[in-house]
Protein backbone atom coordinates (compact mmCIF):
# COMPACT_ATOMS: atom_id res chain seq x y z
CA UNK A 1 0.00 0.00 0.00
CA UNK A 2 1.52 3.22 -1.33
CA UNK A 3 1.52 6.41 0.72
CA UNK A 4 1.94 9.96 -0.32
CA UNK A 5 4.63 11.57 1.93
CA UNK A 6 7.27 9.39 4.20
CA UNK A 7 5.42 8.76 7.76
CA UNK A 8 7.28 7.39 10.67
CA UNK A 9 5.88 5.14 13.12
CA UNK A 10 7.04 4.83 16.69
CA UNK A 11 7.00 1.14 18.52
CA UNK A 12 7.53 0.99 21.99
CA UNK A 13 8.10 -2.65 23.85
CA UNK A 14 10.64 -4.07 25.88
CA UNK A 15 10.64 -7.28 23.94
CA UNK A 16 12.87 -6.87 21.28
CA UNK A 17 11.81 -9.93 19.18
CA UNK A 18 8.30 -7.94 19.56
CA UNK A 19 9.81 -4.49 18.01
CA UNK A 20 11.84 -6.52 15.04
CA UNK A 21 8.95 -8.33 14.79
CA UNK A 22 6.63 -5.67 14.30
CA UNK A 23 8.83 -3.65 12.19
CA UNK A 24 10.22 -5.96 9.60
CA UNK A 25 6.15 -6.45 8.69
CA UNK A 26 5.24 -3.63 8.89
CA UNK A 27 8.15 -2.58 6.71
CA UNK A 28 6.95 -5.43 4.11
CA UNK A 29 3.01 -4.12 4.45
CA UNK A 30 3.30 -0.21 4.19
CA UNK A 31 5.35 1.65 1.73
CA UNK A 32 7.18 4.72 2.81
CA UNK A 33 7.23 4.65 6.49
CA UNK A 34 10.36 4.53 8.77
CA UNK A 35 10.02 2.85 12.23
CA UNK A 36 11.63 4.28 15.42
CA UNK A 37 12.14 1.69 18.35
CA UNK A 38 12.18 2.75 21.72
CA UNK A 39 12.61 -0.63 24.99
CA UNK A 40 11.96 1.31 27.55
CA UNK A 41 9.99 4.72 28.59
CA UNK A 42 12.78 6.61 28.82
CA UNK A 43 13.79 5.82 25.39
CA UNK A 44 10.42 6.91 24.18
CA UNK A 45 10.53 9.92 26.03
CA UNK A 46 13.95 10.80 24.12
CA UNK A 47 12.36 10.42 20.49
CA UNK A 48 8.97 11.63 21.50
CA UNK A 49 10.57 14.73 23.07
CA UNK A 50 13.11 15.12 19.68
CA UNK A 51 11.99 18.68 17.93
CA UNK A 52 13.43 17.33 14.81
CA UNK A 53 10.94 13.91 15.04
CA UNK A 54 7.40 13.93 14.03
CA UNK A 55 6.11 10.79 14.90
CA UNK A 56 2.90 9.97 12.81
CA UNK A 57 1.98 6.72 14.39
CA UNK A 58 2.47 5.19 17.60
CA UNK A 59 2.58 1.69 18.72
CA UNK A 60 2.97 1.65 22.55
CA UNK A 61 3.18 -1.32 24.73
CA UNK A 62 0.74 -0.74 28.22
CA UNK A 63 3.20 -2.02 30.28
CA UNK A 64 6.46 -0.59 30.86
CA UNK A 65 8.95 -1.52 33.70
CA UNK A 66 10.38 2.15 33.84
CA UNK A 67 7.16 3.55 34.29
CA UNK A 68 3.25 3.01 36.21
CA UNK A 69 1.11 0.69 33.58
CA UNK A 70 -0.61 3.28 31.01
CA UNK A 71 1.60 6.23 31.28
CA UNK A 72 3.81 5.84 28.26
CA UNK A 73 0.43 5.68 26.45
CA UNK A 74 -1.23 8.87 27.98
CA UNK A 75 2.52 10.86 27.44
CA UNK A 76 2.12 9.86 23.93
CA UNK A 77 -1.27 10.53 23.60
CA UNK A 78 -0.67 14.20 24.86
CA UNK A 79 1.83 15.02 22.23
CA UNK A 80 -0.97 14.66 19.99
CA UNK A 81 0.02 11.77 18.45
CA UNK A 82 -1.80 9.18 17.93
CA UNK A 83 -1.42 5.80 19.35
CA UNK A 84 -2.63 2.06 19.65
CA UNK A 85 -1.88 0.74 22.84
CA UNK A 86 -0.23 -2.79 23.00
CA UNK A 87 -0.97 -5.16 25.37
CA UNK A 88 0.83 -7.85 27.01
CA UNK A 89 -2.69 -9.51 28.62
CA UNK A 90 -6.71 -8.72 28.78
CA UNK A 91 -7.00 -8.21 32.38
CA UNK A 92 -10.27 -6.25 33.56
CA UNK A 93 -8.15 -3.48 35.40
CA UNK A 94 -6.88 -2.85 31.48
CA UNK A 95 -10.61 -2.99 29.99
CA UNK A 96 -11.65 -0.35 32.24
CA UNK A 97 -8.27 1.87 31.48
CA UNK A 98 -9.18 1.21 27.36
CA UNK A 99 -13.02 2.61 27.95
CA UNK A 100 -11.51 5.97 29.51
CA UNK A 101 -9.02 6.01 26.94
CA UNK A 102 -8.42 8.29 24.10
CA UNK A 103 -6.41 5.39 21.86
CA UNK A 104 -7.34 4.83 18.72
CA UNK A 105 -7.09 1.27 19.05
CA UNK A 106 -5.52 -1.76 20.84
CA UNK A 107 -3.65 -5.00 20.12
CA UNK A 108 -3.05 -8.31 22.05
CA UNK A 109 0.10 -9.99 21.94
CA UNK A 110 -1.30 -13.04 23.01
CA UNK A 111 -1.13 -15.39 21.15
CA UNK A 112 1.01 -13.00 18.35
CA UNK A 113 -0.26 -9.83 16.76
CA UNK A 114 -2.79 -9.59 13.84
CA UNK A 115 -0.45 -8.13 11.53
CA UNK A 116 -3.10 -7.85 8.89
CA UNK A 117 -5.29 -5.96 11.61
CA UNK A 118 -2.49 -3.32 12.88
CA UNK A 119 -1.42 -2.86 8.99
CA UNK A 120 -5.25 -2.16 8.68
CA UNK A 121 -5.64 0.17 11.48
CA UNK A 122 -1.90 2.24 10.88
CA UNK A 123 -3.21 2.73 7.49
CA UNK A 124 -6.32 3.85 7.92
CA UNK A 125 -4.77 6.50 10.62
CA UNK A 126 -1.67 7.33 7.73
CA UNK A 127 -4.14 7.95 4.77
CA UNK A 128 -6.45 10.38 7.06
CA UNK A 129 -3.29 12.77 7.02
CA UNK A 130 -3.91 12.93 3.49
CA UNK A 131 -7.64 12.68 3.76
CA UNK A 132 -10.11 16.16 3.48
CA UNK A 133 -13.74 16.06 4.87
CA UNK A 134 -15.97 19.11 4.60
CA UNK A 135 -18.23 19.66 7.13
CA UNK A 136 -21.35 21.03 7.35
CA UNK A 137 -23.53 22.57 9.96
CA UNK A 138 -24.91 25.81 10.94
CA UNK A 139 -24.16 25.72 14.47
CA UNK A 140 -21.18 26.78 15.24
CA UNK A 141 -20.52 25.05 18.33
CA UNK A 142 -21.59 21.42 17.04
CA UNK A 143 -19.07 22.66 14.08
CA UNK A 144 -16.36 22.60 16.42
CA UNK A 145 -16.97 19.41 18.30
CA UNK A 146 -17.23 17.83 15.61
CA UNK A 147 -14.67 19.05 13.76
CA UNK A 148 -12.15 18.17 17.12
CA UNK A 149 -13.63 14.52 16.78
CA UNK A 150 -12.77 14.81 13.06
CA UNK A 151 -9.00 15.82 13.71
CA UNK A 152 -9.12 12.77 16.57
CA UNK A 153 -8.71 11.04 13.82
CA UNK A 154 -5.99 13.24 12.13
CA UNK A 155 -8.61 14.43 9.15
CA UNK A 156 -8.20 17.59 7.56
CA UNK A 157 -11.05 19.36 8.01
CA UNK A 158 -12.96 22.52 5.91
CA UNK A 159 -16.23 23.87 7.27
CA UNK A 160 -19.24 24.66 5.82
CA UNK A 161 -22.39 27.37 7.81
CA UNK A 162 -24.86 25.73 5.16
CA UNK A 163 -25.67 24.04 2.09
CA UNK A 164 -24.55 26.95 -0.49
CA UNK A 165 -21.22 27.49 1.16
CA UNK A 166 -20.19 23.72 0.80
CA UNK A 167 -21.42 23.77 -2.42
CA UNK A 168 -19.41 26.64 -3.31
CA UNK A 169 -16.41 25.11 -1.84
CA UNK A 170 -16.18 21.66 -3.85
CA UNK A 171 -16.96 24.23 -6.83
CA UNK A 172 -13.89 26.05 -6.23
CA UNK A 173 -11.16 24.59 -8.95
CA UNK A 174 -8.65 24.73 -6.39
CA UNK A 175 -10.38 21.79 -4.67
CA UNK A 176 -11.16 19.20 -7.26
CA UNK A 177 -11.37 16.02 -6.10
CA UNK A 178 -9.54 16.93 -2.58
CA UNK A 179 -12.49 15.85 -0.62
CA UNK A 180 -13.28 12.36 0.05
CA UNK A 181 -16.50 13.04 2.18
CA UNK A 182 -19.54 15.31 3.27
CA UNK A 183 -20.52 15.08 6.50
CA UNK A 184 -23.60 17.49 6.78
CA UNK A 185 -26.01 18.44 9.05
CA UNK A 186 -30.16 18.58 7.93
CA UNK A 187 -31.85 21.93 8.96
CA UNK A 188 -29.76 24.95 8.18
CA UNK A 189 -30.68 28.13 6.29
CA UNK A 190 -29.96 28.79 3.14
CA UNK A 191 -29.94 25.83 1.44
CA UNK A 192 -30.31 22.63 3.97
CA UNK A 193 -28.66 18.79 3.95
CA UNK A 194 -30.98 17.21 1.54
CA UNK A 195 -30.86 19.67 -0.91
CA UNK A 196 -27.04 19.75 -1.02
CA UNK A 197 -27.20 16.10 -1.33
CA UNK A 198 -29.32 16.55 -4.55
CA UNK A 199 -26.77 19.16 -5.79
CA UNK A 200 -23.74 16.91 -4.95
CA UNK A 201 -24.94 14.24 -6.50
CA UNK A 202 -25.89 16.27 -10.12
CA UNK A 203 -21.60 16.59 -9.68
CA UNK A 204 -20.21 13.47 -7.99
CA UNK A 205 -21.33 9.49 -8.06
CA UNK A 206 -21.25 7.91 -4.67
CA UNK A 207 -18.09 6.04 -5.15
CA UNK A 208 -16.64 9.78 -5.80
CA UNK A 209 -17.41 11.50 -2.84
CA UNK A 210 -19.45 9.97 -0.09
CA UNK A 211 -21.87 11.88 2.04
CA UNK A 212 -22.77 10.92 5.50
CA UNK A 213 -26.11 12.81 6.63
CA UNK A 214 -26.99 13.62 10.36
CA UNK A 215 -30.43 13.34 11.25
CA UNK A 216 -31.87 13.80 14.42
CA UNK A 217 -32.64 10.33 15.64
CA UNK A 218 -36.21 10.58 17.09
CA UNK A 219 -36.74 11.19 13.08
CA UNK A 220 -36.36 8.17 11.43
CA UNK A 221 -38.20 9.38 7.78
CA UNK A 222 -34.99 11.69 7.82
CA UNK A 223 -32.33 9.18 7.29
CA UNK A 224 -34.14 6.99 4.68
CA UNK A 225 -34.88 10.20 2.86
CA UNK A 226 -31.46 11.07 3.01
CA UNK A 227 -30.23 7.67 1.65
CA UNK A 228 -32.75 8.13 -1.12
CA UNK A 229 -31.21 11.64 -2.49
CA UNK A 230 -27.71 9.87 -2.65
CA UNK A 231 -26.61 9.83 0.57
CA UNK A 232 -23.69 7.25 1.59
CA UNK A 233 -24.82 6.81 4.97
CA UNK A 234 -26.49 8.49 8.13
CA UNK A 235 -25.64 9.17 11.97
CA UNK A 236 -27.88 9.89 14.89
CA UNK A 237 -27.03 12.95 16.74
CA UNK A 238 -25.90 13.19 19.47
CA UNK A 239 -23.17 10.77 18.45
CA UNK A 240 -20.02 9.51 21.01
CA UNK A 241 -16.42 9.60 19.19
CA UNK A 242 -16.52 5.79 19.07
CA UNK A 243 -19.54 6.01 16.79
CA UNK A 244 -18.27 8.98 14.62
CA UNK A 245 -15.12 6.39 14.00
CA UNK A 246 -16.87 3.66 13.36
CA UNK A 247 -18.96 5.22 10.51
CA UNK A 248 -16.10 7.47 9.28
CA UNK A 249 -13.57 4.72 8.78
CA UNK A 250 -15.81 1.79 7.00
CA UNK A 251 -17.02 5.38 4.71
CA UNK A 252 -13.33 5.65 3.82
CA UNK A 253 -12.86 2.33 3.38
CA UNK A 254 -15.16 1.76 0.91
CA UNK A 255 -14.67 4.83 -1.16
CA UNK A 256 -11.30 4.00 -1.46
CA UNK A 257 -11.70 0.28 -2.38
CA UNK A 258 -14.28 2.18 -4.84
CA UNK A 259 -11.27 4.47 -6.53
CA UNK A 260 -8.25 1.60 -6.19
CA UNK A 261 -10.91 -0.23 -8.47
CA UNK A 262 -11.28 2.67 -10.90
CA UNK A 263 -7.74 3.28 -10.78
CA UNK A 264 -7.27 -0.65 -11.83
CA UNK A 265 -8.89 0.18 -14.43
CA UNK A 266 -7.64 3.38 -15.80
CA UNK A 267 -4.01 3.38 -14.64
CA UNK A 268 -0.62 1.63 -15.28
CA UNK A 269 0.21 -0.80 -13.03
CA UNK A 270 3.89 0.10 -12.85
CA UNK A 271 3.91 4.16 -12.99
CA UNK A 272 0.41 4.64 -11.52
CA UNK A 273 -0.08 6.79 -14.34
CA UNK A 274 -3.12 7.01 -17.02
CA UNK A 275 -3.18 4.52 -19.04
CA UNK A 276 -4.26 4.89 -22.88
CA UNK A 277 -7.69 4.07 -22.66
CA UNK A 278 -8.21 6.60 -20.03
CA UNK A 279 -6.29 8.95 -22.40
CA UNK A 280 -9.00 8.75 -24.88
CA UNK A 281 -12.16 8.62 -22.73
CA UNK A 282 -10.86 11.94 -20.49
CA UNK A 283 -9.24 13.23 -24.09
CA UNK A 284 -12.35 13.65 -26.35
CA UNK A 285 -14.07 15.16 -23.52
CA UNK A 286 -11.49 17.96 -23.41
CA UNK A 287 -11.18 18.20 -27.22
CA UNK A 288 -15.13 18.42 -27.32
CA UNK A 289 -14.63 21.37 -25.02
CA UNK A 290 -11.98 23.10 -26.51
CA UNK A 291 -14.36 23.01 -29.82
CA UNK A 292 -16.73 24.11 -27.72
CA UNK A 293 -14.58 27.39 -26.91
CA UNK A 294 -12.68 27.49 -29.90
CA UNK A 295 -9.41 27.42 -28.43
CA UNK A 296 -6.51 25.48 -29.89
CA UNK A 297 -5.31 22.35 -28.01
CA UNK A 298 -1.63 20.77 -27.23
CA UNK A 299 -0.94 17.56 -27.89
CA UNK A 300 2.81 16.24 -27.32
CA UNK A 301 4.31 12.96 -27.09
CA UNK A 302 7.19 12.19 -24.92
CA UNK A 303 9.67 9.18 -25.90
CA UNK A 304 12.86 8.49 -23.84
CA UNK A 305 15.64 8.91 -26.10
CA UNK A 306 17.83 5.30 -26.87
CA UNK A 307 16.05 3.91 -23.93
CA UNK A 308 17.39 -0.01 -25.06
CA UNK A 309 20.35 1.25 -24.23
CA UNK A 310 19.55 1.80 -20.36
CA UNK A 311 17.64 -1.81 -20.41
CA UNK A 312 20.88 -3.43 -21.80
CA UNK A 313 23.35 -1.51 -19.88
CA UNK A 314 21.60 -1.55 -16.54
CA UNK A 315 19.12 -3.90 -16.57
CA UNK A 316 14.97 -4.17 -16.67
CA UNK A 317 14.19 -3.28 -13.34
CA UNK A 318 16.74 0.19 -13.84
CA UNK A 319 14.77 0.47 -16.89
CA UNK A 320 11.82 0.68 -15.06
CA UNK A 321 12.97 2.97 -12.55
CA UNK A 322 13.69 4.91 -15.49
CA UNK A 323 10.13 4.78 -17.04
CA UNK A 324 8.72 6.13 -13.65
CA UNK A 325 11.62 9.20 -13.41
CA UNK A 326 9.39 10.64 -16.33
CA UNK A 327 6.06 10.70 -14.57
CA UNK A 328 7.95 12.12 -11.58
CA UNK A 329 9.39 14.75 -13.79
CA UNK A 330 6.33 15.66 -15.90
CA UNK A 331 4.01 15.81 -13.09
CA UNK A 332 6.24 18.14 -11.41
CA UNK A 333 5.90 20.24 -14.63
CA UNK A 334 2.31 19.77 -15.67
CA UNK A 335 -0.74 21.49 -14.09
CA UNK A 336 -3.30 19.16 -12.04
CA UNK A 337 -5.86 20.08 -15.46
CA UNK A 338 -3.06 18.70 -17.82
CA UNK A 339 -4.08 15.22 -18.64
CA UNK A 340 -1.03 12.38 -19.37
CA UNK A 341 -0.73 9.40 -19.66
CA UNK A 342 1.51 6.31 -20.79
CA UNK A 343 0.55 5.27 -23.83
CA UNK A 344 3.33 2.61 -24.60
CA UNK A 345 6.73 1.18 -23.11
CA UNK A 346 8.47 4.29 -22.69
CA UNK A 347 6.11 7.00 -24.59
CA UNK A 348 4.16 9.46 -22.87
CA UNK A 349 1.49 11.57 -24.40
CA UNK A 350 0.05 14.79 -22.87
CA UNK A 351 -3.12 16.91 -23.46
CA UNK A 352 -3.07 20.58 -22.57
CA UNK A 353 -5.91 22.65 -22.90
CA UNK A 354 -5.55 26.75 -22.29
CA UNK A 355 -2.51 27.34 -22.94
CA UNK A 356 -0.76 29.73 -25.85
CA UNK A 357 1.81 29.00 -28.06
CA UNK A 358 4.64 30.57 -26.30
CA UNK A 359 3.88 29.29 -22.96
CA UNK A 360 3.60 25.88 -24.87
CA UNK A 361 7.43 26.25 -26.36
CA UNK A 362 8.76 27.25 -22.63
CA UNK A 363 6.94 24.27 -20.84
CA UNK A 364 8.05 21.41 -23.08
CA UNK A 365 11.99 22.83 -23.37
CA UNK A 366 12.37 23.49 -19.64
CA UNK A 367 10.74 19.52 -19.16
CA UNK A 368 13.28 18.73 -22.18
CA UNK A 369 16.22 20.43 -19.54
CA UNK A 370 14.75 18.80 -16.48
CA UNK A 371 15.43 15.24 -18.05
CA UNK A 372 18.77 16.69 -19.25
CA UNK A 373 19.89 17.67 -15.76
CA UNK A 374 18.55 14.81 -14.45
CA UNK A 375 20.65 12.29 -12.52
CA UNK A 376 19.43 9.07 -11.41
CA UNK A 377 21.10 7.51 -8.46
CA UNK A 378 20.37 3.91 -8.57
CA UNK A 379 22.77 1.80 -5.82
CA UNK A 380 26.09 2.39 -6.73
CA UNK A 381 24.66 3.05 -10.29
CA UNK A 382 24.87 6.96 -11.57
CA UNK A 383 22.88 7.92 -15.17
CA UNK A 384 20.56 10.05 -17.02
CA UNK A 385 19.08 10.01 -20.01
CA UNK A 386 17.10 12.58 -22.23
CA UNK A 387 13.47 12.45 -24.08
CA UNK A 388 12.17 13.73 -27.53
CA UNK A 389 9.43 15.87 -27.41
CA UNK A 390 6.83 16.23 -30.96
CA UNK A 391 4.28 18.57 -30.22
CA UNK A 392 0.38 19.22 -31.97
CA UNK A 393 -0.81 22.49 -31.56
CA UNK A 394 -4.14 23.84 -32.92
CA UNK A 395 -7.88 22.38 -33.03
CA UNK A 396 -8.88 19.18 -34.86
CA UNK A 397 -12.15 17.41 -34.09
CA UNK A 398 -10.55 14.13 -34.23
CA UNK A 399 -7.91 13.14 -31.22
CA UNK A 400 -6.12 10.14 -32.84
CA UNK A 401 -5.21 13.27 -35.83
CA UNK A 402 -3.87 15.34 -33.44
CA UNK A 403 -1.53 12.38 -31.70
CA UNK A 404 -0.23 11.16 -35.05
CA UNK A 405 0.79 14.69 -35.70
CA UNK A 406 2.37 14.79 -32.51
CA UNK A 407 4.08 11.60 -33.37
CA UNK A 408 5.56 12.97 -36.45
CA UNK A 409 6.69 15.50 -34.31
CA UNK A 410 8.63 13.18 -32.44
CA UNK A 411 10.03 11.43 -35.54
CA UNK A 412 11.37 14.23 -36.73
CA UNK A 413 13.10 15.07 -33.41
CA UNK A 414 14.37 11.05 -34.08
CA UNK A 415 15.79 11.97 -37.06
CA UNK A 416 17.25 15.18 -36.07
CA UNK A 417 19.63 14.24 -33.32
CA UNK A 418 17.38 13.54 -30.80
CA UNK A 419 17.42 15.04 -27.12
CA UNK A 420 14.76 18.15 -28.36
CA UNK A 421 11.40 19.63 -29.01
CA UNK A 422 9.41 19.71 -32.66
CA UNK A 423 6.55 21.73 -32.66
CA UNK A 424 4.07 21.15 -35.67
CA UNK A 425 1.19 23.85 -35.75
CA UNK A 426 -1.86 24.02 -37.90
P1 LIG B 1 14.87 5.89 -29.54
O1 LIG B 1 15.75 6.97 -29.08
O2 LIG B 1 14.83 5.78 -31.01
O3 LIG B 1 13.49 6.01 -28.96
O4 LIG B 1 15.52 4.54 -29.00
P2 LIG B 1 14.95 3.49 -28.02
O5 LIG B 1 16.07 2.62 -27.60
O6 LIG B 1 14.24 4.17 -26.92
O7 LIG B 1 14.00 2.69 -28.97
P3 LIG B 1 12.61 2.03 -28.77
O8 LIG B 1 11.59 3.06 -28.54
O9 LIG B 1 12.40 1.16 -29.96
O10 LIG B 1 12.83 1.10 -27.51
C1 LIG B 1 11.91 0.97 -26.52
C2 LIG B 1 12.36 -0.09 -25.58
O11 LIG B 1 11.64 0.00 -24.37
C3 LIG B 1 12.12 -1.48 -26.10
C4 LIG B 1 11.53 -2.25 -24.93
O12 LIG B 1 12.29 -3.37 -24.62
C5 LIG B 1 11.61 -1.27 -23.79
N1 LIG B 1 10.47 -1.33 -22.89
C6 LIG B 1 9.17 -1.26 -23.20
N2 LIG B 1 8.40 -1.31 -22.10
C7 LIG B 1 9.24 -1.41 -21.04
C8 LIG B 1 9.06 -1.51 -19.63
O13 LIG B 1 7.95 -1.50 -19.09
N3 LIG B 1 10.18 -1.61 -18.85
C9 LIG B 1 11.43 -1.61 -19.39
N4 LIG B 1 12.47 -1.69 -18.56
N5 LIG B 1 11.63 -1.53 -20.72
C10 LIG B 1 10.57 -1.44 -21.55
MG1 LIG C 1 12.71 5.50 -27.14
MG1 LIG D 1 9.61 4.06 -28.08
Amino acid sequence: MNLINNKNILIVDEDQTALNYLEENLLKNIQNITILKAISYKECIKIVLNPDINIDIALINYQLSDIKDGLAVNFVLKKNIPTIAILNNDSQEIHNWILKSDIIDYISKTPKCDIKFITQTILRVLHNYDTHILLVDDSPTQLILAKQMLEHLKLNVTTALNGQEALDILNDPKNQDKFSLVLTDYNMPIMDGMELTKEIRKLYKKDQLGIIALSVSDKPTISTQFIKLGANDYLNKPYTQVELNTRINSNLEILELFKKTRDMANKDFLTGAFNRRYFFDSGEAIVLKAIRENKNVAVAMFDIDKFKNINDTYGHDIGDIAIKEVVSILNQNLRHSDLMARVGGEEFCVLLDNISKDDLITLFEKIRVSFENNILEVGDKKFGFTVSIGVYYGLNNNLEYMIKKADDGLYYCKNNGRNQVHLIEE
